[in-house]
């Protein structure tokens, strides 16, 4: 019995007969900090307009929202929010950010209205003790974030907040800053990553009208498999130092922003924790869609 049953038990047994309903009772322990573990993702985000599009990754991703306890909150590590220095968003009403360009009207004008959190800014700050977090109360969200939670949560209602990515550091930083997030995981707090494996947007080419349609390079097809063997053997040192995979994966990491938001979620596993890949697929020739369930 974990901790919250244990004091829904306690509870149960202390206060008899009809007085105190369920529902009642379940008020008390929502208010109670510790909650059962939970999962960890990383959702490959693509193209922005899988925001609005009814596509095999948008109804992937509003499965993986079904598929998850109902979190408290969410941080989200987004290849979108590139800082020097590591910071959290602040701010109670985050605005939806329109961060790219050429895409149709509907698109801009696609709101997230989802609140932000004070409570887990200030949470993640303290909890973390490799590193100053800074609160920022400048960035809203970027569509790295609000392209996949509008999908999982389109309600907008679960509060969210964004963790930056500092740029001047090396993957092996990322990784041991996301380690000391997992305490996070018992707060009911579900951590996100949004980037992509593959991604080298200067190699797009496309097979067919539909970008969505399966299509990828060899050296794509070849590094994603590599970067699928580390993860599933738990093997995440050759993920970190990714510059010795070889050309096949230089290739798939031009810049690492897209990919680092996997090294966060990775950190987070423990060892016994099962794992599942979603939407393996590569589009565009040089986008790898692969995503990751921990828990
Ligand atoms: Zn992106």
């Amino acid at each position: 019995m974990n901790r919250k049953d244990f004091i829904k038990a306690t509870l149960l047994t202390s206060l008899t007969g009809a007085a105190m309903k369920l529902n009642a009772l379940n008020k008390i322990v929502e208010h109670y900090d510790e909650t059962d573990k939970m999962p960890v993702l990383f959702v490959g985000h693509g193209r922005p307009m899988n925001a609005i599009e009814d596509n095999v990754f948008s109804r992937e991703m509003k499965q993986m929202g079904k598929n998850v306890p109902k979190p408290k909150a969410i941080l989200m590590v987004s290849a979108h929010w590139e800082t020097k220095g590591t910071f959290v968003t602040a701010q109670e009403k985050p605005s939806t950010i329109h961060d790219f360009g050429g895409f149709p009207e509907e698109l801009f004008q696609t709101q997230y209205p989802a609140p932000g959190s004070k409570w887990l800014a200030e949470e993640t700050k303290l909890t973390v003790k490799k590193t100053v977090i800074g609160l920022d109360e400048t960035w809203g969200f970027d569509h790295g974030c609000w392209s996949v939670t509008k999908n999982m949560f389109p309600q907008a209602t679960i509060p969210i907040i964004q963790l930056s990515l500092d740029y001047t550091k090396p993957a092996h930083y990322h990784y041991e800053l996301a380690q000391q997030l997992a305490s996070l995981r018992k707060k009911g707090v579900l951590i996100i990553g949004s980037g992509n494996m593959v991604h080298n947007l200067g190699m797009i080419s496309m097979r067919s009208a539909d970008f969505n349609a399966p299509f990828g390079h060899d050296w794509a097809i070849e590094a994603n498999e590599i970067f699928k063997k580390h993860i599933l053997t738990n093997e995440h040192q050759p993920l970190i130092n990714y510059s010795s995979l070889g050309k096949a994966v230089a290739l798939s990491i031009p810049t690492p922003e897209h990919y680092l938001p996997l090294i966060y979620i990775l950190a987070l596993k423990e060892e016994k924790e099962n794992l599942t890949l979603l939407s393996d697929i590569l589009v565009g020739g040089s986008i790898s869609m692969t995503s990751v369930k921990i828990g």
